[in-house]
């Protein structure tokens, strides 16, 4: 076959070639290292929903679900909402099952933005984001925060600011930094959104995993009802991300605008798993509790692992990620430092440079995941240590 002279790839997807969590989760199982890269609980989540699922599967939901999701769902997705975030919505207009949190960001991105239009979003950012900005014709200015508190700068968040631009992305608790946005920098962001007439799209699906601070939904801000959508899913709650059962959430003209595009994406998916999520999202406080406390103890065990290898750590405040400083231990590039780490160490990690525009803010960055076993975690940092010895 003669290839085509114009080649393959739209220009707008140049350059986004595999995702990092890919690359790095195959370089885990090529050389048989410990994966710290990847963001996935490497043991399943609670019996109950598992046998839920199977139940599903067993009595007849495995045909298209509804568009919007079962109402069960949409029902527990606003019981959930109210009963931890204190947000009230109709789950007949105001909830959107999707595939994924993956897919509502897609959806409400295309759904969103005209070509040409800026989106404001936080760098390091979640791989997806600038990918679907792309997708979407739009264009991201980016507002860069910094170790070791992961600061929005005002002034900086003020200039990425245009006419043009649409809307703002913001994913709160943060990946991969694990900061926890506060109220006062929520505040500042609400204020440019309703001062020039911007959207905002919250991507929420750290909310659980919140260890120092409170998790403030950007939606429940003065005048934020209006132009935010909400986005969470159930695979860091409850520890299932194959599932890909997600959710966006807002006032009914955002909702009908993103279900507009999410249609033609997946139209819907995961039928018995919707089932299933029903009756996650209805645990009782104590599995949330237990969730959020294992959580905890198992970042202060890695974060105790890579301090004793000798790593500046910067503690993250929530999800399941914490990054080290590499200069620590006479090291300064971060991505050559993991490509090289299943060899020197058998243990695999995540660059943290990938999320950043800012090559030098991000370079001697490494993104490590503790939502593993404790002797995995214990391992991984044993064999860290000996890097230095
Ligand atoms: N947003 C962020 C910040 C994430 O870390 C992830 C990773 N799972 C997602 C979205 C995607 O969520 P889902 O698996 O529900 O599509
Ligand atoms: N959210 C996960 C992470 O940040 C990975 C998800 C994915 O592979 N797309 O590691």
């Amino acid at each position: 076959m003669t290839a085509p002279a114009r080649g393959y790839l739209t220009e707008r997807l140049a350059g986004f070639g595999t995702t990092i969590f890919a690359e790095m989760s195959a370089l885990a199982v090529r050389t048989g290292s410990l994966n710290l890269g990847q963001g996935f609980p490497d043991t399943d989540g609670p019996q109950e929903i598992l046998d839920a699922a199977v139940a599903a599967l067993r009595s007849g939901h495995n045909q298209y679900p509804p568009g919007p999701g079962i109402p069960a769902l949409r029902h527990a997705i606003a019981d959930h909402q109210r009963r931890f975030h204190g947000q009230e919505l109709d789950p007949d207009a105001e909830v959107l099952v999707t595939t994924g949190a993956t897919e509502a960001i897609a959806a409400a991105l295309l759904a969103l933005c005209e070509p040409g239009d800026e989106v404001v979003c936080f760098e390091p950012f979640y791989d997806s984001y600038a990918a679907c900005i792309a997708m979407a014709g739009a264009e991201r200015r980016v507002v860069t925060l910094r170790p070791p508190d992961w600061a929005v700068d005002p002034d900086e968040l003020a200039a990425a600011f245009s006419p043009r631009t649409r809307l703002v992305l913001l994913n709160t608790p943060h990946n991969p930094t694990g900061k926890v946005f506060g109220q006062a920098e929520l505040e500042l962001i609400a204020g440019h959104c309703r001062d020039r007439d911007v959207l905002a799209v919250c991507d929420e699906v750290y909310e659980h995993l919140v260890f120092e601070g409170e998790h403030i939904l950007l939606a429940t801000l003065p005048g934020m009802a209006e132009r935010t959508v909400t986005i969470s899913s159930a695979g860091k709650t409850f520890s299932v991300t194959g599932w890909k059962i997600g959710w966006a959430c807002g006032r009914p003209e955002l909702v009908r605008a993103v279900q507009t595009a999410k249609q033609f994406l997946t139209y819907v998916s995961g039928a018995p798993f919707q089932h299933a999520v029903a009756r996650a999202l209805a645990l009782p406080d104590a599995y949330y509790e237990g969730f959020t406390a294992g959580l905890r103890a198992k970042r202060d065990r890695l974060c105790a692992g890579l301090e004793a290898a000798g790593l500046e750590v910067h503690r993250p405040a929530g999800t399941y990620f914490v990054n080290a400083d590499i200069r620590a231990i006479g090291e300064d590039d971060g991505l050559a430092f993991c490509w090289a780490l299943p060899e020197r160490a058998g243990v695999v990690a995540v660059p943290t440079v990938v999320f950043y525009d800012d090559q030098a803010v991000g370079r001697p960055l490494v993104r490590f995941a503790f939502c593993k076993r404790d002797e995995v975690i214990d391992e991984a940092a044993a064999r860290l240590a000996r890097l230095r010895a």
